[in-house]
């Protein structure tokens, strides 16, 4: 992933990060970077891992990498929520991981900032030993996804720009994900967000102290209106929910932002394309029949999110690196204070 970012850092452009759990996830993205060639990056959180027993994933995930082989593909582990959640990733082949100490390992207590240092320079340790890149966070984002998460609003623990740059030089963590107001999940904020909520200020000031730290904005679907509206039109219940309007995103972009996290767009996508085919032909009973319009659902929200995001276009920009070269670049780094 780092090979990813710092080339996204180059061209000024972003990266998306879609949460996979299935098959018809992953093949949702690899079309959709295939057709805007795109570099990508696929996520799985713990809850993905355990749904898809971790071999289905691994196995689905080489199976994309062998139909689409022109396409830069990184598998990061979204969350970690200990050491050995990351390590389980690193020696299962993930590519990149998440190392979440900004929570203690349930998941949902606030961690101190001594805690979140040392498990995260562990992690860096470890990782960059075989060339595997590093997400740190700090801050805690609101809301809970897949059972992680402080819950609350997301201005209870916005990330401390002064903190953040204490963190990266502590840790040496090749990515940061900093809480600027979003949250997990379909509900984020209550109306469109204005500068009260959404915290673009803290974020510009972190990328000003950190300019060669790739930033990370996670909880940033847009949940556009459309989506919503599909389900509710099909029998769905969603209360009215506004996201991170993509312009929001596209400033983060100018300032540093590298990885964008996206799960709720797609969820919505799939969920509404299957309750269409199910309300309007109520005699189907192929699984195909709703599985298809969903995963085309799925795969036109995330090739629209890599064009707003700029990586469209940048697939053979570059050669992968192999992950042994990377952990000799990073033993020739000197990491950490
Ligand atoms: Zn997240």
């Amino acid at each position: 992933m780092r090979q990813v970012l710092d080339a996204a850092a180059k061209g000024g452009y972003g990266v998306g990060a879609f949460n996979v759990n299935n098959m018809e996830q992953i093949q949702a993205i690899m079309e959709a970077a295939r057709e805007t060639q795109s570099p990508v990056i696929v996520q799985a959180s713990r809850g993905a891992r355990s749904y898809s027993q971790d071999n289905f994933l691994y196995h689905l995930m080489m199976a994309a990498t062998e139909l689409y082989p022109e396409i830069p593909t990184v598998l990061h582990q979204d969350h970690g929520n200990s050491p050995a959640t990351c390590k389980s990733a690193i020696d299962m082949g993930f590519t990149s991981v998440m190392m979440d100490g900004s929570l203690m390992e349930d998941g949902k207590t606030p961690a101190s900032f001594e805690y979140n240092v040392n498990v995260t320079r562990q992690v860096v340790e470890w990782a960059h030993a075989k060339g595997v890149t590093v997400e740190g966070e700090i801050g805690c984002l609101g809301g809970v996804e897949d059972g992680h998460g402080a819950g609350g609003d997301g201005l209870s623990h916005v990330t401390d720009p002064e903190e953040a740059e204490r963190f990266v030089k502590a840790t040496g963590v090749d990515a940061l994900a900093i809480a600027i107001g979003t949250s997990h999940g379909a509900y984020k904020f209550n109306r469109k967000p204005d500068a009260e909520v959404l915290k673009m200020d803290v974020l510009i000031e972190i990328h000003r102290r950190l300019p060669k730290t790739h930033l990370v904005m996670h909880g940033s679907s847009s949940v556009p209106k459309q989506l919503q509206d599909v389900i509710n039109q099909y029998g769905g219940k969603l209360k009215p929910t506004w996201g991170v309007p993509v312009e929001e995103i596209q400033l983060g972009i100018k300032n540093g932002v590298r990885k964008i996290n996206v799960d709720t767009d797609n969820r919505l996508a799939i969920t509404g394309a299957i309750r269409k085919v199910l309300l309007e032909k109520p005699e189907e009973f192929d699984p195909r029949s709703y599985m298809k319009p969903a995963r085309d659902a799925m795969k036109k929200v995330v090739a629209e999110r890599m064009r707003q995001f700029g990586q469209a276009g940048h697939a053979s920009d570059y050669k992968a690196i192999p992950l042994k070269e990377m952990a000799a670049r990073y033993a020739g780094e000197t990491v950490g204070v």
